[in-house]
């Protein structure tokens, strides 16, 4: 699914860096991820408004001896949803239940899930978007009424049967609330979206994980790093990996600036964080589209990307970075995107 972009021959380390380095989606080596999860709120790093709201939230629900109302997270992979919903958990004392949309094949499995549900327990949806339509319906009743609603036996002699849940909360993640239907978005009370990190929340998230993966880093090389990771904590804690490789293949006792830099460069991350997808979208837009604008579709055939993974994970930064405007009519590329790549821009 992702793609190579890094050949060997320019890898001058000969490391294996064969993925796109710079993708927030879930890579293998991100099984480390779990161990550098934060557990508590205290730990979980930026997202300031999200974690007062919530706070209100779950000292009143802990108060009232209640469940927490639905939770819906949204934003682009690897900014902390599953992190997050793991945090609230823990905060309420309360058993977190993991699955995702596509996992869930039938609605049987969703009701077996929801019916095994403790009460104050946390069922947690990831890609809840994916979720087929027919199962989201059992969904509804068990978000609103805490009951599920299905029909036995056949023909005349169907009958509808309710059978109560306990009071759950549901929390979803996605990676975009506007596929969501609306009947599934207004059963959550709470829509949170959760915002990139800025380069000093980033150094405090790598030199974080440096302490627990055992990595000693220079503080203005944990700074470079957090500058080039799109402000995406998943892809800062895998670019600091990769860079304690270079450091380690070159029996250094710290990460240094110089070895930083230069694994990223060696890596293709350029010093905004852009990769060479990110650049094949942008030159595309300039060089085959006259600057756009232009369709997802036809962006996503001319540069063949999957137009999912334009949408989530390469434009959301580069709309973020003031590099492209979505317009009615398509996406655009804006004068800075040209001026970052060297291009003439006419008006
Ligand atoms: P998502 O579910 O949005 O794709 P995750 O919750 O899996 O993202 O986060 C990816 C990784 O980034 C986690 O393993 C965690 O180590 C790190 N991370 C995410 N958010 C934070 C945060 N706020 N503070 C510290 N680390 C974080």
């Amino acid at each position: 699914m992702i793609k190579s972009q890094y050949s060997k021959e320019n890898n001058e380390a000969g490391l294996d860096v064969d993925k796109r380095i710079v993708s927030s989606l879930t890579i293998d080596d991100d099984e480390t991820e779990n161990s550098l999860r934060p557990r508590t709120m205290d730990e979980y790093v930026g997202q300031s408004k999200i974690k007062k709201n919530l706070d209100v939230y779950i000292t009143a629900a802990r108060e009232r001896n209640d469940a927490l109302d639905h939770v819906l997270l949204y934003g682009p992979p690897g900014l902390g949803k599953t992190t997050l919903s793991h945090v609230i958990a823990s905060e309420l004392g309360a058993q977190i239940r993991v699955t995702s949309g596509p996992a869930i094949e039938r609605a049987a499995d969703l009701a077996a899930i929801l019916t095994n549900l403790e009460k104050g327990d946390i069922l947690f949806i990831d890609e809840i978007h994916r979720l087929n339509r027919n199962i989201e319906e059992v969904l509804y009743p068990a978000m609103e009424d805490f009951s599920l609603d299905f029909v036995s036996g056949k023909g005349p002699m169907a009958r509808s049967i309710r059978l109560p849940l306990k009071h759950f909360t549901l929390i979803g993640a996605t990676t975009r609330a506007g596929m969501l239907s609306s009947p599934l978005r207004d059963r959550f009370g709470m829509m949170l979206r959760l915002e990139m990190y800025s380069a000093e929340e980033l150094t405090s998230i790598i030199t974080r994980s440096a302490r627990i993966l055992g990595i000693s880093i220079n503080p203005d090389a944990a700074l470079e790093i957090a500058k080039r990771s799109r402000g995406t904590p998943r892809i800062a804690n895998r670019l600091l990996r990769r860079v304690r490789d270079f450091a380690q293949y070159e029996r250094l006792e710290a990460v240094n600036i110089a070895i930083t830099r230069k694994a990223l460069t060696l890596m293709d991350v350029d010093e905004l964080g852009l990769d060479a997808t990110d650049r094949t979208v942008l030159e595309a837009i300039i060089d085959k589209f006259g600057g756009g604008p232009v369709g997802l579709d036809t962006l996503a055939a001319a540069t063949g990307e999957e137009a999912s993974t334009i949408e989530d994970v390469v434009e959301p930064f580069l709309i973020q970075l003031g590099f492209i405007a979505r317009t009615p009519r398509g996406r655009m590329c804006t004068k800075n995107a040209y001026a970052h790549l060297g291009k003439a821009y006419i008006e």
